[in-house]
């Protein structure tokens, strides 16, 4: 009897704050001040690349992603070629969203926050992975009942790679890894990181660093949903580009 009631205590926890997380979900606004700070701060094409990116494609979002710490380690599992092809496109993060969020590299990947992969041929993950998904991709892993991140692993493709290519889709993953979950095809913006012809940009862009702008902003909620957002910046408004 005492046993029963041992375990139905300990397996009420989970539920609770599973619950108190979908309590959150629910109850996470844009009150009118957010709206007037953003709408003030952002043009529409910068909370429309937002929306775009921060939140999943073509289905329903019920949150944002972001990592809870500004600096981050970085473990890079590649060749002399390849981890310096990352060094180099981390000090371009670094330098520019140093004001907002900055990768470490670091040479234990036990304690990484990010994992870059670049498998080679024979292993498992290159002929999975990759064959799936082409070029390259980021798993996110976030903290249990929270939108926070965790740990994120990156795969890049090796086979049949140059250089600038390789830089172009790392640059490309390691914007996913900050949280975004989305890209965005219409024609503004096309040479942002994760918008267009994905993976021919190789410069970061003012709409990129915007986007990170907002994501990290304390003012936004990480469970506000994909339709709360749409509803008070994107629905009622009409983009020039749409009509491509
Ligand atoms: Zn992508």
């Amino acid at each position: 009897m005492y046993l029963k009631l041992f375990f139905l205590v300990i397996s009420i926890i989970p539920i609770s704050s599973d619950f108190y997380s979908f309590y959150k979900k629910t109850t996470a606004v844009i009150d009118m001040e957010d709206v007037y700070y953003l709408n003030k701060k952002y043009s529409e094409n910068e909370l429309y690349y937002f929306y775009k990116v921060a939140f999943r494609e073509n289905s329903y979002d019920f949150g944002l992603l972001k990592w809870e710490k500004n600096e981050l380690s970085l473990y890079c599992n590649g060749s002399d070629f390849e981890i310096n092809i990352v060094k180099n496109i981390i000090s371009e993060f670094n330098s520019k969203f140093e004001k907002i969020i900055k990768f470490n590299l670091t040479n234990n990947k036990d304690i990484a926050d990010v994992n870059i992969f670049f498998p080679k041929k024979s292993s498992l993950i290159n002929s999975s992975f990759v064959r799936k998904h082409k070029l390259g991709v980021t798993i996110p892993t976030n903290q249990l009942y929270t939108n926070m991140l965790k740990k994120v692993d990156i795969f890049i493709k090796t086979k049949d790679m140059n250089k600038l290519r390789m830089k172009n889709i790392v640059k490309h993953e390691l914007m996913h890894s900050l949280g975004f979950k989305g890209h965005t095809y219409n024609l503004p913006f096309d040479n942002t990181i994760l918008g267009g012809t994905n993976y021919k940009n190789n410069q970061i862009n003012e709409f990129d660093y915007k986007a990170l702008e907002i994501l990290y902003d304390n003012r936004i909620d990480v469970y506000i949903s994909k339709k709360k957002f749409h509803n008070k910046f994107i629905r009622n408004k009409i983009f020039q580009f749409d009509v491509y």
